[in-house]
């Protein structure tokens, strides 16, 4: 226990020096990403044009699938991922219990029904066996969360998904370059979901994707994003033809090209911000293995953790609110990821959920805490972090 203290050098605290409140996530942006979006306010084309295109091929290429598809959000991805397997009324969708609340909203979109799973004590991620219970003949297809950016169970997500003809969509929101054993985020699911939120791996300011391996699945997201029309402005004008066709009905979802040359800027550097998640992380983790009061989430070992978040159990001793109120008083952004989605008073009163549906999410959700995790947080930060969580939680030095 007393090693645990020796690892906090955090000595303008120590001289009362007012520090610079750290929150638990956000964007870097330099004068790289600020000239890429500069250079598309002065082209021919702000939106349909060149750009998407080439960021949709960047980030397919860096995760390994075939195709990209970009759109307004990560929510619109969800949506525009179960428009395009057909998702519709009638149809059970199963998702996990924790993640944020779109992932479930997505299914509402499509008029269908999402259907609550349980996740694994330990990691919070959705649990393959809860999943089984759940299935009925109206299920149509899993959405997987990579909860805090660790990557699901999907071997066995697979194996389920193929034996009773369901799909399996990744919300891959929070783990753009993890990856398993047996590939990459971006090739593990039939397509996989991305955000490009300021608190997410890069962002575009508001953005999303969907990537995949099915040419047709791309396709339809790319008519979705555009009102269902097949072709759009630039495919047009290239051809020298005015004439369209809607085929279906779609929404307007389409990311612009100032977002996309800002996505394009920003994963030119997601290797080292990737690098520096997992260095933070591993000092976080090294520092609480002293102090039995805190308790990160389990990471399997087989797995590349993406770390969009940092998220800690407190033991039972220490009163949440406290803690968090303590933290937020010294100027270190925490935060609480998620309340089970279902107990949201939109879920309750809609569909008549209550508490006892996902037992170990209900539990999790009591204890859980988020900390300052983003690429741009230095080690002088991070161990501010440690200092305050040790002095919260489990003063071991005195
Ligand atoms: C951020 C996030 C979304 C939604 O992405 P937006 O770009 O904010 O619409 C969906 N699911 C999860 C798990 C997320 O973290």
């Amino acid at each position: 226990m007393a090693d645990a203290c020796k690892i906090v050098p955090y000595d303008e605290l120590e001289q009362g020096i007012q520090a610079k409140p750290i929150s638990y996530g956000r964007q870097l942006i330099d004068e790289d990403d600020i000239a890429a979006v500069s250079a598309v306010l002065r082209s021919d084309w702000l939106t349909t044009g060149p750009m998407v295109a080439a960021f949709e091929e960047a980030v397919a290429a860096f995760t390994g699938a075939g195709y990209g598809a970009a759109v307004s959000s990560g929510t619109a991805a969800l949506h525009a991922a179960l428009h395009a397997l057909g998702i519709g009324p009638g149809d059970e969708v199963i998702v996990p219990a924790i993640t944020f609340v779109a992932t479930a909203n997505a299914v509402l979109y499509q008029g269908a029904t999402p259907v609550f799973a349980d996740v694994e004590p330990g990691t919070l991620l959705i649990d393959p066996e809860a999943v089984r219970t759940r299935i009925t003949p109206m299920t149509r297809a899993i959405i997987a969360v990579d909860y805090a950016g660790q990557p699901c169970r999907y071997e066995r997500l697979r194996q389920i998904a193929d034996e009773y003809g369901l799909a399996l969509v990744a919300d891959a929101c929070h783990s753009l370059g993890g990856a398993t054993a047996t590939g990459r985020v971006g090739t593990l699911a039939d397509l996989t979901v991305f955000s490009f939120h300021p608190v997410k791996h890069i962002t575009t300011g508001e953005g999303g994707m969907v990537v995949t391996d099915d040419g047709e699945l791309a396709a339809s997201v790319r008519r979705f994003r555009n009102h269902g029309i097949d072709t759009d402005h630039r495919q047009r004008e290239e051809k020298g033809v005015w004439h369209y066709e809607m085929v279906e009905l779609g929404m307007n979802y389409r990311l612009s090209d100032l977002q996309c040359a800002l996505g394009m800027s920003q994963l030119a550097k997601l290797p080292g911000w990737l690098a520096r998640r997992r260095e933070i992380a591993r000092q976080y983790t090294t520092s609480f293995s002293k102090n039995p009061l805190v308790q990160p989430l389990e990471v399997r070992p087989e797995v590349a953790h993406a770390f969009h978040l940092y998220v800690i159990r407190l033991d039972r001793s220490i009163h949440r609110k406290t803690f968090f109120g303590g933290m937020r008083e010294r100027g270190i952004g925490v935060n609480v990821h998620y309340q089970p989605v279902y107990l949201h008073p939109h879920y309750r009163q809609r569909f008549g959920f209550a508490s006892g549906l996902c037992p170990v999410a209900e539990a999790a959700y009591e204890t859980i805490i988020s900390l300052p995790m983003h690429h741009g947080l230095d080690d002088r930060a991070v161990a501010r972090v440690i200092k305050e969580v040790g002095d919260l939680a489990g003063r071991c030095d005195e």
